[in-house]
């Protein structure tokens, strides 16, 4: 069966970058009918905070990321971590080193004066210094050959040994390092596939090593490519939201975050709108890109929109009213109201921040819709022959063009200032469809007002 995991550092919130690894990791695992699992690598003590782990925790719930048990704290096994260290240093695969700082310092400032990679140069690789308490175990790496793995995105990784140095698998203080601690617990989680940034690339290889000398099976592997920011460079915070639950302060709806997510690098034929059951069953990493994806905000409003206008004036009601505490259920006519405000939104809050005038009068006076003063009588006379139309849809639309046939108008001429007069705002939705959702009363008073000197 496979197993995945997703293994987030609790030193930050989820950000996009992470939360796409999450999605893939766990659509991966169901559409497998595997297991998807949660690790916490939280052994910096100094930066791992249980406000992070919280903030991770509510924003894969949010995402409805379900996880197949209870969250690994990394933290806790690293008696574990220390027990298989010593035991590899026992079978001959780590050896012990009393290396000064001084030593290393030196040895590092003579390799940068060749100009070569920094790394340790294995001192003490066959010195069979015991270990004790205090001294550092260093991985035992091949000396000869390549290391390599064949990566599910992007194909056959090849890297030479020599390009790797005896690396320090336990600290001088008795705790383990990153590499040594992730491969004992992915052998342990039973991990299948790991997928995450490509970051970890060299990582993978070093882990590769440790699990072979481990005995344990070694996973697969998957790197995802980055995500960039719509200019190339590393996304940064002025570009994705740093915390995933911002998109939902924001009133983006999570299906909507996750088609997005899930289209950064992922492809299915011509289709873009995925529902997370059915990502569930066809998502498969050889329908990941192996080139970088860039974040756009533009598209993810234009999911945000299409996903807003799935929901019904009920549901879209709810919301609202839970994000930004406005009620359309206050108004007349609020269920069309919200549905006519949602063709144009890119969020809750945009509905929310654009619904005033549905609920304020706006109070236009006529100087400020800078147009000439005769056209005063147009618009009094267009309030008036309003007055005695039945107040239907295609009725309202029908009298419109008649009157602007027989004024010999051009739409904006008469649509520009009207939708200020009903709205407040110049760009408001389609101006029949203002009239029927306020009503004839309140449109005729929200014009008399603006003639009205
Ligand atoms: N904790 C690592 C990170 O936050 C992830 C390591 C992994 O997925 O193996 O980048």
């Amino acid at each position: 069966m496979e197993i995945t995991r997703f293994a987030p550092s609790p030193t930050g919130h989820l950000h996009i970058g992470g939360a796409r690894t999450a999605l893939f990791s766990y659509l991966f695992a169901k559409a497998n009918k595997g297991k998807f699992l949660l690790r916490f690598e939280d052994t910096d003590q100094e930066r791992s905070k249980e406000e992070y782990v919280d903030s991770i925790l509510n924003s894969l719930d949010w995402m409805k990321i379900k996880l197949d048990s209870e969250p690994i704290y990394q933290s806790r096994n690293i008696a574990r971590h220390k027990e298989l260290a010593i035991e590899l240093y026992k079978k001959g695969f780590a050896y012990a080193c009393d290396c000064s700082e001084e030593t290393l310092t030196k040895m590092r400032e003579e390799q940068i004066a060749k100009k070569q990679k920094p790394k340790y140069n294995g001192l003490n690789r066959n010195k069979n210094i015991e270990f004790a308490e205090g001294m550092v175990l260093r991985f035992k790496f091949p000396l000869e050959g390549e290391s390599k793995f064949k990566d599910l995105i992007l194909g056959d990784i090849t890297i030479n040994n020599k390009e790797f140095d005896d690396f320090i698998i336990l600290r001088s203080d008795g705790s383990p390092t990153y590499n040594f601690s992730a491969a004992v617990d992915d052998m342990d989680m039973m991990i299948t596939t790991v997928i995450r940034g490509d970051d970890h690339i060299t990582n993978t290889l070093k882990q590769i090593n440790v699990l072979d000398a481990l005995g344990s099976k070694i996973p697969s592997y998957a790197h995802l490519p980055m995500v960039l920011a719509e200019s190339g460079k590393r996304l940064s915070k002025r570009d994705g939201a740093e915390d995933i639950l911002d998109y939902k302060k924001k009133g983006y709806l999570s299906d909507a975050l996750i088609n997005y997510l899930v289209r950064l690098g992922w492809s299915y034929g011509e289709e873009e709108i995925f529902s997370l059951e059915k990502l569930k069953k066809i998502f498969d990493l050889s329908d990941v890109n192996s080139s970088p994806s860039k974040y756009s905000q533009d598209l993810l409003n234009w999911y945000n929109n299409k996903y807003l206008n799935f929901l019904s004036a009920e549901e879209l009601s709810i919301k609202v009213k839970e994000n930004s505490g406005i009620d359309f259920s206050e108004i007349d006519n609020g269920n069309l109201a919200i549905s006519l405000l949602a063709k144009g939104a890119n969020s809750i809050n945009q509905i929310a921040e654009e619904s005033i005038y549905f609920f304020e009068e706006p109070q236009i006076k006529f100087n400020a819709l800078n147009i000439d003063t005769n056209k005063k009588l147009l618009f009094s006379e267009f309030s008036k022959q309003l007055n005695e139309i039945d107040f239907e849809k295609s009725k309202i639309e029908k009298y419109i063009k008649e009157f602007l046939q027989a004024n010999n108008l051009k739409f904006p001429e008469l649509g520009k200032p009207l939708r200020v007069i009903l709205t407040g705002k110049e760009n408001a939705p389609s101006i029949s469809e203002l009239l029927f959702i306020l009503g004839k009363e309140t449109s005729l008073k929200r014009i008399e007002y603006t003639l009205d000197d």
